[in-house]
Formats: structure tokens, C-alpha cells, sequence
């Protein structure tokens, strides 16, 4: 069933949400980007007249009731973007009167469904190494689908529209759905353009291909890069797993970042980019620092040949335009991590590179997918979040997806 396709005139839709936003020390919201990134499902339902029950995480309370993470905090936002007053429900599990008693075009919220330790569904306080373990697993395992179960009967159609959690196996973002039948369970609409999205990176491909991979680490990135492998005709690798590399190739790095435990996997990539016929594209020079810091002196300099006390924070001119070149002329390209540290304003020019490109390629017509925590930050910076053809909200989520791991909230649903 696709939300489209259904009308919740008189229905009452359980929703998973993610309104897990930032907040400030006096509980006010600081990015509501979440909140909206919502909306058009839950506008959809209550136009249709269906009634909306809301349910989310917010934070990391480890299954005990933490007045900072309650979701009370969030919902004068959500009633003002609805133009709905929000009911509240103190307690995710004693929620039946306020449920039953929903008309159409009300809303209710549940309380931080990660005040119970069901909802994650992991054991808390014991250590995976204690023989117990086991049978404590198998006990909350149960109790999650107790839990999963009480959150069903409020409502008769269930909706999955949080992305971010879709990679978890959580009571509310899969073990839920096994409570409805095909007819009414379905994903919301930024779910469904999240999984388009992967689908127009990992299925519909058109090309050239282009994947830009950069961030601090190599190893942060392995799976994502070796699922490429077999899809892209370009890999721009970049940001601080470059020094990684040149290091790999004999190469003088200075104090910039190096795993110099991961050098033998850069060769390995090396050789696995020749044997797929897989144009590895990796830069040349960078721009060095002698701190790290946004007022350090900077000198461009070989990426192979950096000197004592120096270190690569961005990259070079000679990289930018191999980048620009690479990128410019593709049809579907993927953006993961920067190309240096762009958090420093001095240290963003690399980046920019291949944002500018990236938004060139889109105007002539490619697919761009730019995902996965710090290049999201990076477009936004740039303000060009609004000239790409995708930008995901689902960190972790995405990645998993790209590495061609089978999410359990999007499996729960569509049954792949
Ligand atoms: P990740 O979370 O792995 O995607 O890494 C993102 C972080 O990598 C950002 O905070 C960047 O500042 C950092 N980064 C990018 N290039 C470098 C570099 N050359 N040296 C150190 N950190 C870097």
C-alpha cells in the first residue's frame, strides 16, 4: 500500500515519526528541519479526515524517563505547523483513552517512546559478555513485541515516515508493522523519497557515475566504498582519508590525519578501483596547515610531501579543478563527506569545489544525492541545498542503504 493510494478518512494512523530535534538548555527547538520534513504526510492524513497518533524518540534516555528528552517540549511546534492542537500523552503505554477517544483531525503525541527500554528492545545494564546475557536478550525481545503490540491497538494503519531510524529494528520503526496487515501499513512520503533516492544511486543508474567519498576516515567508510566499487565509474576519495592514502603510497604526510593502521586497505582499494576498471580519482595537493585551526598559516603543498609540523586540511588548487572535471560532466553522482575541514571558513575551498561542480552537473540534467551528516552541513553552509536534486536527512540510514544493507523499517513494510 503506498499513502497515496490511501484515504484515512476516518482511519486513526499511528505514525512514526523523527522528531528527535535539537533543543537548547531552556527546551526550545534550535532546528525544526525534522519537524517539517514531516509534514506533508501528517497533513495528508488529517486532510483526508483521519486522525493522527505521533510517535517518536528524542535523545538517548536508556529506557528511563528523562524530563530534558520529553517530547511535551516539541508540542506547541508541531500544533503551529498543523494548525491542530496536540494532545499529549504522558506515558506511551497508557495511552488507550486518548486514542479512543481521537476524532478526525485531532492529534495526539506519545511521550519519548525511549523512556522503555522495549523500544529499543536491547537489554540495559548488563554487559554482552555476562552468561546471562542471552536470556536476557530473549526476555526483552518478547517484551518488545509486548510493547510494539500496545502501540498498534491505538490505531488501525500504521505509517513509517522516519528515515533517520529506518536502519534500526526497533518496536516503532519495525516490529510494529507485524500488527497490520499489507492494506494498512505503508511508508510516509519522506520515507518514500528517501528510498527512491537510494534506488536512483544503487539501481536506476545512469552515467557516468561519479561518488564522492570524504570525511576524516577511511575506516568510517569502508563499506560504502567497496559496495561502489561495483557501480561507479568515478571515486573521488578525499578530506583527511587522502593522507591515509598518500601515506600507502610512500608519501611524507606530516601531522595530518592518518590511520596508519588502515595503509594496507588503501592499497587494497587501490587495486580493487584497477581490477573493476574503476577511476579512482584521489588528490594531489592540499592545503597545509601548521595548526589546526582556522588562523594557521597555509601553504599549498604536494600531498605526498608535507612538511614536519604541517598538516593537510583542505584540498589544493591543482585537486579542486581534478575534482570540478571528474564531477562536472556526470550523470549520477553521490556526495558523502567534505573535502577538508570546512568547519574552518579558510579550509572550505575544497568543498565548495565540488559543491559548485555538483550543482552544475544538476542543471545539466544529472541525479545528485548528497547525504550523510557533514556534507548535508556543507550544501546548507553554502546555501546550495536547494540547487541539488536530493539532500537525505537520514545519516546513518542512508549510508547503511548505500552499503546495501536491507533496512528493517523499510523490509517491515515492504516485505524485501
Ligand atoms: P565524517 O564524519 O567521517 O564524514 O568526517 C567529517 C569530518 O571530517 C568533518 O568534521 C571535517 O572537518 C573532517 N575533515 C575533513 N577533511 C579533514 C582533514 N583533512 N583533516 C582533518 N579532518 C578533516
Amino acid at each position: 500500500m503506498t499513502i497515496d493510494d490511501f484515504n484515512f478518512k476516518g482511519h486513526k494512523a499511528i505514525v512514526r515519526v523523527d522528531f528527535n530535534v535539537p533543543l537548547d538548555e531552556n527546551g526550545n527547538i534550535t532546528d525544526d528541519t525534522r519537524i517539517r520534513g514531516a509534514l506533508p504526510t501528517l497533513k495528508k492524513i488529517l486532510s483526508d479526515g483521519g486522525s493522527l497518533i505521533l510517535m517518536s524518540h528524542m535523545g538517548k534516555p536508556k529506557g528511563k524517563v528523562n524530563p530534558k528528552l520529553s517530547l511535551s517540549q516539541i508540542k506547541e511546534t508541531v500544533g503551529k505547523y498543523l494548525g491542530a492542537d496536540v494532545q499529549f500523552a504522558n506515558d506511551c503505554m497508557a495511552a488507550d483513552d486518548l486514542a479512543a477517544n481521537l476524532q478526525p483531525g485531532q492529534v495526539l503525541l506519545l511521550e519519548n517512546l525511549r523512556f522503555y527500554p522495549e523500544e529499543e528492545g536491547k537489554p540495559m545494564g548488563i554487559e554482552k559478555t555476562d552468561p546471562a546475557y542471552d536470556a536476557a536478550k530473549k526476555e526483552m525481545k518478547a517484551r518488545q513485541k509486548d510493547f510494539a503490540q500496545k502501540l498498534a491497538s491505538y490505531a488501525d494503519v500504521y505509517v513509517n515516515d522516519a528515515f533517520g531510524t529506518a536502519h534500526r529494528r526497533h518496536a516503532s520503526t519495525a516490529v510494529i508493522a507485524d500488527f497490520f496487515d499489507t492494506d494498512h501499513k505503508m511508508l510516509g512520503y519522506l520515507m518514500e523519497k528517501e528510498v527512491k533516492a537510494v534506488d536512483n544511486i544503487l539501481k536506476d543508474i545512469r552515467r557516468p557515475f561519479t561518488a564522492i567519498m570524504g570525511g576524516s576516515k577511511v575506516s568510517t567508510k569502508i563499506g560504502i566504498i567497496m559496495n561502489l566499487m561495483d557501480k561507479v565509474d568515478n571515486l573521488i576519495l578525499c578530506g583527511g582519508m587522502t593522507y591515509t592514502f598518500a601515506r600507502a603510497m610512500g608519501g611524507k604526510v606530516g601531522n595530518s590525519i592518518c590511520e596508519e593502521d588502515k595503509l594496507d586497505l588503501a592499497l587494497e582499494i587501490m587495486a580493487k578501483a584497477k581490477e573493476k576498471g574503476v577511476n579512482l580519482v584521489l588528490g594531489s595537493d592540499c592545503v597545509a596547515a601548521d595548526a589546526f585551526s582556522n588562523d594557521a598559516n597555509t601553504q599549498v603543498c604536494s600531498v605526498m610531501d608535507i612538511p614536519e609540523g604541517w598538516e593537510g586540511l583542505d584540498a589544493g588548487p591543482e585537486t579542486r579543478k581534478l575534482f570540478a572535471e571528474t564531477i562536472e560532466p556526470s550523470k549520477t553522482i553521490l556526495w558523502n563527506g567534505p573535502a577538508g575541514v570546512f568547519e574552518f571558513d579558510n579550509f572550505t575551498a575544497g568543498s565548495r569545489a565540488i559543491a559548485d561542480a555538483i550543482v552544475k552537473a544538476t542543471k545539466n540534467g544529472a541525479f545528485s544525492l548528497v547525504g550523510g551528516g557533514d556534507s548535508v552541513a556543507c550544501v546548507n553552509k553554502f546555501g546550495l541545498a536547494d540547487e541539488v536534486s536530493y539532500v537525505s536527512t537520514g545519516g546513518g540510514a542512508l549510508l547503511e542503504a548505500i552499503e546495501g544493507k536491507v533496512l528493517p523499517g523499510v523490509a517491515a513494510i515492504k516485505g524485501e
